[in-house]
This record gives C-alpha cells, sequence and structure tokens, in this order.
C-alpha cells in the first residue's frame, strides 16, 4: 500500500473540516482533506450560509447593547440540562476572534443579516445581531477546481438560480408583479443567470452555504491544502502494536488504491454526523420507530462514517439529545425524470393564510416558529402513531402570492403539481380533506375557528406572530399580523409534509477544543472532531438561525490552532509559512 506522510489529515470538506484545515495550515502544518465525494462542500454548500457567532463584527454594529454575558445566558436558557459550560465559554471567548481572522487570513467573507434569534423572547436573547450571512461568491476563482464544488440543493433554487438568506432577495421575488423596482431586479438576476447557464451550463454567481463552502475550499486550496475528491476514509490507523494507541492515520482509498496517510499531528473527522446512517437513525428518531417515514435534504454521502471510525478506537457516541437532530419540515417533490427532491419548508410556514394540520384537520403548533420547532411539535403531535405527517393548508389568494413549498407564487403556472398530486386542491375544504385522506370535519372546523380570529389578526390557540421571529419571514404588508390571515377564498390548497432533518445534533463527545473522548472521558491522542460528528453545542435544540455553522467554524478554528499549537506553550508548527499570530 502506497504510503503518504503529512502533519493533519481532515476527513471530510464541510464547513468544520475546511475550517478547521485551512486555519491549521495557516498555523504552518501540512493538511490533507479527504472527501468522499466527487464534489466537495458537503452539507455546508447546500445550506442557507447562516452562522450564528454572538460578538461578530458585523453584529455589533447592529446591536451594539449585546454582550457575550447575554449570549451565555441564553444559551443557558435555551439548552437546559445539555448546557455545556467549558465548550459554551470556549466557543463565546474565540467567536468574534474567528470571524475577524477569517476574514483577514482567507476568502471568507460575511454580511450581516437581520434575524432575530428564533425565542428572542427568552432571557438573552436578542432581536438582531448574532447570525450572519457568508457573502456571494464568483466560483470561478476557484478556477478548474469549480466543477468540483457541490451544486446547491436543486430544490430550493429556481432554474438553478440560488436565493440569497439575507430574505432582501426573496422579497424582491415575491414582490415582483407588484413593484417596479423588484421587477427590474428579478428581471437584472434572473437574465444574469441564464447568461451563466448558457455560457457555463451553471449558476457562478453563489450565495448562501454553496458560496460559503466555495470561499473555504478557495482559502484552503490556494494556501496548499490539496482537497481529495473520491477520497473516503475507510479506517483508522493506530500506532504499531498499541490497540488502544494514539491515531498516526487512517486509510483511504484513492483513484481505486488504499493508500495509508500517516499523520505527526492527528486526523481530524469532520464527516457531517449521521443523518443517513440506516441503523443510528432508526434507533435515534421516534418516528422512524414507530413506521414511519423520514427524508433527509442532507448529502447521501453523510452516513456517519467518522462517528464509526472514532468507535472502532474507542470513541464514545451518545443519543441523549432532547432531538436527535435539527428537525425540518419536508416535503417530496417527484421530478419528471423520475428523481424524488427534498423540499426544506424555509420559508412558507410564516405566511399569513396558510395552516398546519394534522390528520385530525386540528392544527398542533404555531407555525410561525423554526422549522425545528415545528418539527419537533410534528413529532410529539404524531408520537405511536403509524405515520409522522401534516399538511399546510392555504386558500387562492395566499397560493398565488407566496406559493406553497416547491410550489412557487404567481404568475408561475402551479398546474404541473396538480397534476403529479404535489400539490393537492378542492373547491371546498371537504374537498380538501378527501383530496388529502384528512378529516374533513375536523378541518373545516378548524379553519372556522381560527378564522373567526384571524380576521381581528389574533391566533388565540397558538400566539402567531408574537415574536420578531414569527414575524420576520412572514409579510409585513399583511396587518395587524404579518403572520395569520383567514383563509377566506377557495379554491383551497394543501402540501403534505413529512419529517427530514438538516443535520444530526447527537455525536461523538468530544473536549471543547474536540479531542475525541473515550466513554471513561479520557483523550484519544491524535483523534479530533468537528462540525455535526461531535455532539452539538446546543444540546439538541435550536435557538436561533445559523446554530449548527457558526460553532462549525469557529471550532473549527479553535482546532486548527490547536493542533498547530498556536497560543499554546512550545509551539512547534513547522513546513509551511507562518501567519501573523495575533488573531486570539
Ligand atoms: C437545506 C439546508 C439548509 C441549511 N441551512 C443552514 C444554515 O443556514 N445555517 C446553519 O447553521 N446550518 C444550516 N444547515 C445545516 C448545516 O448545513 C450543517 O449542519 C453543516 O453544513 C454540517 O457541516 P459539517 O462540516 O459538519 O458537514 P458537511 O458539510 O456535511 O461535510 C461533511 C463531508 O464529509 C464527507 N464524508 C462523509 N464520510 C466521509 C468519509 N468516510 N471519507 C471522506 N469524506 C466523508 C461528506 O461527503 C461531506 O462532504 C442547513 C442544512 C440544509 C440541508
Amino acid at each position: 500500500m502506497e504510503r503518504i506522510e503529512t502533519d493533519l489529515l481532515v476527513i471530510g470538506s464541510g464547513c468544520g473540516g475546511l475550517s478547521t484545515a485551512v486555519t491549521a495550515r495557516k498555523a504552518g502544518l501540512e493538511v490533507i482533506v479527504a472527501e468522499k465525494e466527487p464534489v466537495f462542500g458537503g452539507t455546508t454548500a447546500f445550506s442557507g450560509g447562516v452562522l450564528w457567532i454572538p460578538g461578530n463584527r458585523h453584529g455589533r454594529a447592529h446591536n451594539p447593547g449585546d454582550t457575550r454575558e447575554a449570549a451565555r445566558q441564553y444559551l443557558r436558557n435555551e439548552t437546559g440540562e445539555g448546557f455545556d459550560a467549558a465548550a459554551v465559554d470556549a466557543f463565546l471567548d474565540a467567536a468574534p476572534a474567528a470571524v475577524e481572522w477569517f476574514e483577514r487570513e482567507t476568502e471568507v467573507r460575511f454580511v450581516p443579516t437581520l434575524y432575530p434569534d428564533y425565542h428572542p423572547t427568552v432571557p438573552g436573547g436578542v432581536d438582531i445581531g448574532r447570525s450572519i450571512l457568508a457573502a456571494p461568491y464568483d466560483i470561478r476563482g476557484l478556477g478548474a477546481d469549480m466543477a468540483r464544488l457541490r451544486p446547491p440543493l436543486q430544490t430550493i433554487t429556481f432554474i438553478g438560480m440560488m436565493f440569497n438568506s439575507s430574505n432582501a432577495d426573496l422579497k424582491h421575488f415575491f414582490n415582483a408583479t407588484k413593484s417596479l423596482t423588484s421587477f427590474v431586479y428579478v428581471a437584472r438576476r434572473l437574465a444574469t443567470h441564464v447568461q451563466e447557464l448558457v455560457r457555463y451550463g451553471k449558476g457562478i454567481q453563489v450565495t448562501s452555504g454553496n458560496a460559503l463552502a466555495a470561499r473555504l475550499a478557495r482559502s484552503a486550496l490556494a494556501a496548499g491544502v490539496p482537497i481529495w475528491t473520491e477520497a473516503p476514509a475507510l479506517k483508522l490507523v493506530q500506532q504499531a502494536g498499541s490497540p488502544s494507541g494514539p491515531v498516526v492515520g487512517a486509510v483511504i482509498r484513492r483513484n481505486g488504491q488504499e493508500v495509508e496517510v500517516r499523520t505527526r499531528r492527528g486526523v481530524v473527522l469532520a464527516c457531517g454526523g449521521f443523518p443517513h446512517d440506516a441503523r443510528r437513525i432508526a434507533q435515534a428518531y421516534p418516528h422512524l420507530r414507530s413506521g414511519g417515514e423520514h427524508l433527509s435534504p442532507v448529502p447521501t454521502g453523510n452516513t456517519g462514517d467518522g462517528i464509526a471510525l472514532a468507535e472502532s478506537v474507542g470513541g464514545q457516541f451518545d443519543l441523549r439529545f432532547p432531538s436527535a437532530s435539527a428537525w425540518m419540515p419536508v416535503s417530496r417533490v417527484e421530478n419528471s425524470d423520475g428523481s424524488v427532491g427534498v423540499f426544506p419548508h424555509l420559508l412558507d410556514r410564516y405566511k399569513p393564510g396558510v395552516i398546519g394540520v394534522l390528520r385530525n384537520g386540528r392544527r398542533f403548533c404555531n407555525e410561525s416558529e423554526s422549522y425545528h420547532d415545528v418539527g419537533a411539535a410534528m413529532v410529539e403531535a404524531c408520537r405511536g402513531q403509524p405515520e409522522t405527517a401534516a399538511w399546510l393548508v392555504c386558500d387562492a389568494t395566499a397560493l398565488a402570492k407566496y406559493g406553497l413549498g416547491y410550489v412557487k407564487p404567481a404568475p408561475v403556472p402551479h398546474g404541473r403539481f396538480l397534476r403529479n398530486g404535489y400539490l393537492k386542491q378542492g373547491a371546498t375544504l371537504a374537498e380538501l380533506a378527501a383530496a388529502c385522506g384528512i378529516d374533513a370535519a375536523g378541518l373545516e372546523r378548524t379553519v372556522r375557528e381560527f378564522n373567526v380570529h384571524a380576521a381581528k389578526g389574533e391566533d388565540p390557540a397558538f400566539g402567531r406572530g408574537r415574536t420578531a421571529f414569527n414575524r420576520y419571514l412572514a409579510d409585513p404588508t399583511n396587518q395587524p399580523n404579518p403572520c395569520v390571515a383567514p383563509l377566506a377564498q377557495g379554491p383551497y390548497y394543501a402540501v403534505k409534509l413529512l419529517m427530514g432533518d438538516l443535520g444530526t445534533f447527537d455525536g461523538l463527545r468530544t473536549s471543547p477544543v474536540g479531542e475525541v473522548l473515550t466513554a471513561a472521558g479520557t483523550a484519544i491522542p491524535g483523534l479530533y472532531a468537528v462540525g455535526n460528528d461531535r455532539a452539538s453545542l446546543m444540546g439538541g435544540n435550536y435557538p436561533a438561525a445559523g446554530i449548527t455553522l457558526g460553532p462549525n467554524l469557529v471550532f473549527g478554528w479553535l482546532l486548527g490552532r490547536h493542533v498547530a499549537g498556536v497560543g499554546q506553550a512550545g509551539n512547534q508548527a513547522g513546513s509551511a509559512p507562518q501567519e501573523q499570530r495575533h488573531a486570539a
């Protein structure tokens, strides 16, 4: 078997892996990234590219009153028994410096967002300032490696064009038929995109998570980190004659051959958790245990390899959080070529004239809370039933204004979705209920009761519109409550929701910096985990937009510095030009 030596081997090329790799490289280490898929970027490249990083310099400009103590208090309140003081402190201490370092030393750039925390009324929560967004990127900056960037998630693009999670972009698309400014904006965006399709066969100006993955990859490649693709890690190598000894490398399959990569500083597991590990999720997800279905938009290569590799050398994985994953209500999109897409319901649930009901026709939660909260409510409401499902129901006015799921607002036609069964229609609520297979009397009663209060902009049952976050993705022109309007005018429409996820929360037990720990709590020398391979800082909760990517980036930075010895006594980082060590 061929043998290669390097300082650090990073397995996986999402935000966790690439941020670790670029940091370690800039601190002087020789680094290789091995990625299993033909494309790099992982789930990160599919994502909204929003990062929750309290104390970041962009947020400080918007909300100078926010403090580290408030962010800590918020995390304590949100994570409850899962609060990990040491890891939280490490994250909050490093967060501002990490953002400044990436913006100064790499191609990564951020822009502020207007996102409130998801529960801004919980003590320590804020209405603005902690969530930032990766700045758009022209992927020609990747040169020939542009072809190896994972393309965006098809279901959340429009003819392959990405929207920007900043929200301003989307507002123009929703208003294109009502405002000249928005019409011109949309026409320009579409014209540029069509030109790019003709010239390059894909969009070149990417946004959101695709921009984050591209920027991190460009930074790593430019610093001299090779990103091997189609290069799965198969097993870890331990020091000879020492079955429980230090990890000194891994076997990678590359170009059809097994290569032993020997490491002087260690191996970093950054394989993006276990969303497609059928065995582990069957154990972890209550809706699968009761015979239901789960549809994940996460790339299918995230099969829990990092966790299995760690376990093979004594690393400890626990299923201990209240939610094993970040829940995302999704719908199944049947494409004309027979393939199936997964649509994450990121925007429609917040809108007035849209409600969510169970098979009995009853509402079950505040639909304008986050995807995770709605997902958790769905899991709870369907617990023990054979199917975990709900239906988003709206009237003709809401469908035309906002679309529903994968169905776009007017004037984009929706006939194809009625024909393929994605969108259900009924002239009356009873007809709609029959088309969906839900209880007609229950649905009629629900809408009747909802409408009485909705006419006044109220939702006494679940309090929609009560927080800045509820209203953030709603319709500000709908007053007095941007989230609430009666379902007045038939025909009525519905899309079926199933349970999906954005990534897993449970993971490997690690020290704050990311050393993989055994069941006894001791660190396995030479083995580290980052990103969703390590147990989430959020303890199985979802406090804000960007709570996976934010910690993934910051812990990647901390880990890269740790393995390189930056900021520690006896720093021995070696083989590349040293960065200026003033970032901490
Ligand atoms: C539609 C969508 C929107 C989202 N939006 C946001 C958002 O705005 N903000 C946020 O914080 N989170 C968001 N998330 C979640 C977020 O994208 C993930 O939590 C995050 O990207 C995980 O990063 P990671 O580095 O741990 O893993 P990934 O980015 O998934 O990278 C892991 C990589 O490891 C590779 N790999 C796996 N096994 C092996 C192996 N054996 N050998 C080599 N490589 C291997 C995989 O192929 C993959 O490329 C979103 C998720 C989705 C699906």
